[in-house]
Protein backbone atom coordinates (compact mmCIF):
# COMPACT_ATOMS: atom_id res chain seq x y z
CA UNK A 1 0.00 0.00 0.00
CA UNK A 2 1.00 3.70 -1.16
CA UNK A 3 2.10 5.62 2.05
CA UNK A 4 -0.76 8.05 0.91
CA UNK A 5 -3.56 5.94 0.89
CA UNK A 6 -6.13 6.37 3.14
CA UNK A 7 -7.56 3.01 4.21
CA UNK A 8 -11.03 3.79 5.76
CA UNK A 9 -12.04 0.29 7.73
CA UNK A 10 -15.11 2.95 8.28
CA UNK A 11 -17.30 5.32 7.30
CA UNK A 12 -16.11 7.51 4.10
CA UNK A 13 -16.73 11.73 4.69
CA UNK A 14 -20.14 12.69 2.85
CA UNK A 15 -18.38 15.73 1.38
CA UNK A 16 -14.72 16.26 0.24
CA UNK A 17 -12.26 19.12 -0.94
CA UNK A 18 -12.00 16.78 -4.51
CA UNK A 19 -9.12 19.56 -5.12
CA UNK A 20 -7.24 19.11 -2.00
CA UNK A 21 -7.63 15.09 -2.26
CA UNK A 22 -6.13 15.45 -5.78
CA UNK A 23 -3.58 17.63 -4.43
CA UNK A 24 -2.24 14.56 -2.62
CA UNK A 25 -3.35 11.81 -4.74
CA UNK A 26 -5.62 10.27 -2.09
CA UNK A 27 -6.86 6.91 -2.60
CA UNK A 28 -10.06 6.05 -0.70
CA UNK A 29 -11.39 2.69 0.67
CA UNK A 30 -14.46 2.38 2.74
CA UNK A 31 -18.14 2.37 3.07
CA UNK A 32 -21.08 4.30 2.79
CA UNK A 33 -24.16 3.15 5.00
CA UNK A 34 -26.96 2.44 3.63
CA UNK A 35 -29.00 4.75 5.51
CA UNK A 36 -27.38 7.30 3.81
CA UNK A 37 -28.87 5.98 0.30
CA UNK A 38 -32.76 5.34 1.53
CA UNK A 39 -34.42 8.04 0.06
CA UNK A 40 -33.88 7.75 -3.33
CA UNK A 41 -32.07 4.30 -4.18
CA UNK A 42 -33.95 2.75 -1.13
CA UNK A 43 -37.08 3.81 -2.62
CA UNK A 44 -36.05 2.68 -6.24
CA UNK A 45 -35.99 -1.17 -5.13
CA UNK A 46 -37.54 -3.54 -2.47
CA UNK A 47 -34.51 -2.85 -0.03
CA UNK A 48 -31.19 -2.26 0.03
CA UNK A 49 -29.50 -5.20 1.71
CA UNK A 50 -25.95 -4.18 2.76
CA UNK A 51 -23.74 -0.45 3.07
CA UNK A 52 -22.32 0.28 0.06
CA UNK A 53 -18.48 -0.44 -0.83
CA UNK A 54 -16.46 2.39 -2.15
CA UNK A 55 -13.13 2.64 -3.46
CA UNK A 56 -12.28 5.69 -5.14
CA UNK A 57 -9.24 7.76 -5.92
CA UNK A 58 -8.27 11.68 -6.71
CA UNK A 59 -5.66 12.96 -9.22
CA UNK A 60 -4.87 14.89 -11.89
CA UNK A 61 -5.58 14.41 -15.56
CA UNK A 62 -3.13 15.70 -18.39
CA UNK A 63 -4.78 18.55 -18.99
CA UNK A 64 -5.42 19.48 -14.72
CA UNK A 65 -8.64 18.86 -14.64
CA UNK A 66 -9.13 17.28 -10.69
CA UNK A 67 -10.97 13.78 -11.52
CA UNK A 68 -12.49 11.66 -8.76
CA UNK A 69 -12.33 7.81 -10.47
CA UNK A 70 -13.67 4.77 -8.49
CA UNK A 71 -16.46 2.50 -8.19
CA UNK A 72 -18.85 0.93 -5.73
CA UNK A 73 -21.14 -1.49 -4.54
CA UNK A 74 -24.43 -2.56 -3.18
CA UNK A 75 -27.12 -5.73 -2.82
CA UNK A 76 -30.19 -4.67 -2.79
CA UNK A 77 -33.67 -6.71 -3.40
CA UNK A 78 -35.17 -6.04 -6.26
CA UNK A 79 -39.07 -7.50 -8.11
CA UNK A 80 -38.45 -8.63 -11.55
CA UNK A 81 -40.48 -7.21 -13.86
CA UNK A 82 -40.86 -10.46 -16.12
CA UNK A 83 -42.00 -13.07 -13.21
CA UNK A 84 -42.98 -10.01 -10.32
CA UNK A 85 -40.48 -12.95 -7.59
CA UNK A 86 -38.03 -10.54 -5.49
CA UNK A 87 -34.76 -11.48 -5.74
CA UNK A 88 -31.28 -10.05 -4.35
CA UNK A 89 -28.80 -8.52 -6.38
CA UNK A 90 -25.44 -7.09 -6.76
CA UNK A 91 -25.17 -3.94 -8.34
CA UNK A 92 -21.49 -2.39 -9.43
CA UNK A 93 -21.05 1.18 -10.92
CA UNK A 94 -17.81 2.81 -12.35
CA UNK A 95 -17.52 6.34 -12.38
CA UNK A 96 -15.56 9.00 -13.76
CA UNK A 97 -16.28 12.39 -12.24
CA UNK A 98 -14.80 16.29 -12.77
CA UNK A 99 -15.62 18.49 -10.24
CA UNK A 100 -17.38 21.85 -11.52
CA UNK A 101 -18.63 25.01 -10.61
CA UNK A 102 -21.67 25.60 -12.64
CA UNK A 103 -23.46 23.09 -14.63
CA UNK A 104 -22.58 25.00 -18.10
CA UNK A 105 -18.96 23.97 -17.63
CA UNK A 106 -20.15 20.81 -17.68
CA UNK A 107 -20.41 20.80 -21.62
CA UNK A 108 -16.64 21.47 -21.44
CA UNK A 109 -15.83 18.25 -19.65
CA UNK A 110 -14.51 14.88 -21.95
CA UNK A 111 -17.36 13.37 -23.13
CA UNK A 112 -16.45 10.24 -20.88
CA UNK A 113 -16.37 12.50 -18.13
CA UNK A 114 -19.41 13.22 -15.74
CA UNK A 115 -19.87 16.63 -14.11
CA UNK A 116 -20.23 16.34 -10.13
CA UNK A 117 -21.07 20.03 -8.57
CA UNK A 118 -18.27 22.08 -6.20
CA UNK A 119 -20.68 23.59 -3.00
CA UNK A 120 -20.24 26.55 -1.54
CA UNK A 121 -18.07 25.23 0.52
CA UNK A 122 -15.36 23.70 -2.56
CA UNK A 123 -16.45 20.02 -2.08
CA UNK A 124 -18.41 17.48 -3.79
CA UNK A 125 -21.58 15.19 -2.50
CA UNK A 126 -20.22 11.46 -3.39
CA UNK A 127 -22.72 10.00 -2.17
CA UNK A 128 -25.08 12.00 -4.12
CA UNK A 129 -23.00 11.43 -7.63
CA UNK A 130 -22.84 7.36 -6.43
CA UNK A 131 -26.57 7.18 -6.02
CA UNK A 132 -27.32 8.89 -9.39
CA UNK A 133 -24.99 5.99 -10.90
CA UNK A 134 -26.73 3.47 -8.85
CA UNK A 135 -30.21 4.93 -10.21
CA UNK A 136 -28.90 5.16 -13.88
CA UNK A 137 -28.03 1.39 -13.84
CA UNK A 138 -31.76 0.60 -12.55
CA UNK A 139 -33.09 -0.83 -15.72
CA UNK A 140 -30.18 -3.34 -16.05
CA UNK A 141 -31.10 -5.00 -12.40
CA UNK A 142 -34.80 -5.18 -12.36
CA UNK A 143 -34.96 -8.49 -14.14
CA UNK A 144 -33.55 -12.01 -13.32
CA UNK A 145 -31.09 -13.62 -15.58
CA UNK A 146 -33.13 -15.23 -18.40
CA UNK A 147 -32.24 -18.69 -17.02
CA UNK A 148 -33.49 -18.19 -13.60
CA UNK A 149 -36.69 -16.43 -14.18
CA UNK A 150 -39.84 -18.23 -13.58
CA UNK A 151 -41.77 -17.25 -16.50
CA UNK A 152 -41.64 -19.92 -19.32
CA UNK A 153 -40.08 -19.24 -22.61
CA UNK A 154 -42.93 -18.58 -24.71
CA UNK A 155 -45.21 -15.98 -22.42
CA UNK A 156 -41.86 -14.31 -21.71
CA UNK A 157 -41.63 -13.99 -25.68
CA UNK A 158 -45.11 -13.45 -27.03
CA UNK A 159 -47.50 -12.95 -24.33
CA UNK A 160 -47.46 -9.54 -24.15
CA UNK A 161 -48.65 -8.78 -27.97
CA UNK A 162 -50.86 -12.02 -28.03
CA UNK A 163 -54.21 -10.85 -28.68
CA UNK A 164 -57.30 -13.08 -28.48
CA UNK A 165 -59.93 -11.47 -30.00
CA UNK A 166 -62.56 -14.37 -29.04
CA UNK A 167 -62.53 -13.12 -25.47
CA UNK A 168 -64.30 -10.72 -23.97
CA UNK A 169 -62.27 -7.46 -22.82
CA UNK A 170 -61.98 -7.49 -19.06
CA UNK A 171 -62.68 -3.76 -19.16
CA UNK A 172 -66.09 -4.12 -20.48
CA UNK A 173 -67.17 -5.02 -17.11
CA UNK A 174 -65.73 -1.75 -16.12
CA UNK A 175 -67.18 0.35 -18.48
CA UNK A 176 -71.07 -1.27 -17.77
CA UNK A 177 -70.80 -0.99 -13.79
CA UNK A 178 -70.08 2.83 -15.01
CA UNK A 179 -73.61 3.16 -16.57
CA UNK A 180 -75.34 2.11 -13.00
ZN1 LIG B 1 -38.00 -13.26 -13.14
Amino acid sequence: MKTNDINFEQKLPHTLDALKCAQKRLDFQGYYTKSLFQERLGDSVESIESDIDISVSFQFDLEKRVVIEGKAGVDVVVYCQRCNEKFKKHIDVKFLLSPIKEIAFADKLPYDYEPILVNEFGEVDLVNAIEDEFLLSLPTFTKHDIESCEVPELVRTFGEIEEDTDKENPFAVLSQLKKH
